[in-house]
């Protein structure tokens, strides 16, 4: 993106003003994406939500990181723009299933993604992303473990990680990402540009993840597309990892595999709302007390078994 406009420059001075560190995914517009003091996967931003010093943390995601953020700073005002972006998926396992799944399986560890509610993260041993979680399988190193919400990272970590799960609930899945194995389109990129590497997140079904080049998150595909002598990119995940890599790498070619593939969760963040979140403090994210304690115990156990 080239220079800010008025109502960017506006929110960046509001954020330094308000001693306000601006967050952003990697699935978020690129408009949003030029005004954040940090753009990453889910893991990355953990991490930095760990790291930072400011009052406020301005998330621009949806409402599970921002509650990630929260938990990982209990001292720290934490501000949504908008309180209904929220993750379908994260909705599909209540912490109710959870505990009843532990009474099926006493003893089981529970390895939960982080696309999860805090109330879920509480029920957790330990918490993965999509960049992790072979390392946090291979730390357990036990069979089997209860993983949930997505069922085709459950495939990813049978097929990869080489560890068998007992996913909660059946089947929970993104549906932006299986829509991948629903169109034929994305295998014809492949025959049009047979030269092209494909990248797939492992949200994606296994019929596409068997396809790929590269399975791994948003920042492990912008870390390969970096490094590869390879010119040309299809990527299987939502459209905006697309935008971004592009104005990185604008001597590449990436091809959205469905440029359809989009996230309305993460779209409902806006520049005004951003704006309007600095000027009224809104919408605060925070977490009771008794749940982040625990939720804080399993994403620390991730942290700490990946550092
Ligand atoms: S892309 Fe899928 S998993 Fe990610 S926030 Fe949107 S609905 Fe949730």
């Amino acid at each position: 993106m080239g220079s800010l406009t008025p109502l960017q420059k506006d929110i960046q001075r509001l954020a330094k003003a308000n001693h306000t560190i601006i967050f952003s995914h990697n699935y978020q517009p690129p408009e949003i994406q030029a005004i954040a003091d940090y753009v990453g996967d889910s893991f990355g931003l953990c991490q930095k939500a760990q790291q930072i010093e400011a009052d406020t943390i301005l998330f621009c995601g949806v409402r599970f990181m921002a509650e990630t953020a929260a938990i990982l700073n209990p001292d720290k005002l934490v501000l949504i723009p908008d309180p209904s972006a929220r993750c379908p998926m994260a909705a599909q396992l209540p912490a109710n299933l959870i505990q009843e799944a532990k009474k099926q399986h006493p003893g089981v560890p529970v390895v939960l993604y982080v696309n999860t509610t805090a109330e879920a993260k509480a029920e957790a041993d330990v918490i993965c992303t999509s960049s992790n979680l072979c390392i946090i399988l291979k730390a357990l190193d036990t069979n089997p473990v209860l993983f949930g919400p997505d069922g085709n990272m459950a495939e990813y970590a049978h097929h990869v990680c080489g560890y068998e799960v007992i996913p909660i609930p059946d089947y929970g899945f993104c549906h932006v990402h299986v829509t991948f194995s629903f169109d034929p389109q994305v295998l014809q990129w492949k025959e049009t540009h047979p030269n092209a590497k494909l990248l797939v997140h492992p949200e994606c079904a296994w019929n596409i993840q068997e396809q790929a080049d590269f399975i791994g998150s948003t920042g492990q595909m912008l870390q390969y597309a970096r490094a590869s002598p390879n010119d040309t990119f299809i990527i299987c995940t939502e459209v905006d990892l697309v935008t971004r890599m592009r104005s990185e790498m604008p001597e590449k070619t990436f091809i959205p595999a469905l440029d359809y593939a989009i996230c309305k969760a993460m779209k409902k963040i806006t520049l005004e709302k951003v704006k309007a979140s600095l000027l009224n403090n809104q919408y605060q994210v925070t977490v009771p007390k008794p749940i982040a304690d625990k939720a804080r115990m399993a994403i620390q156990r991730m942290l700490d078994l990946t550092s």
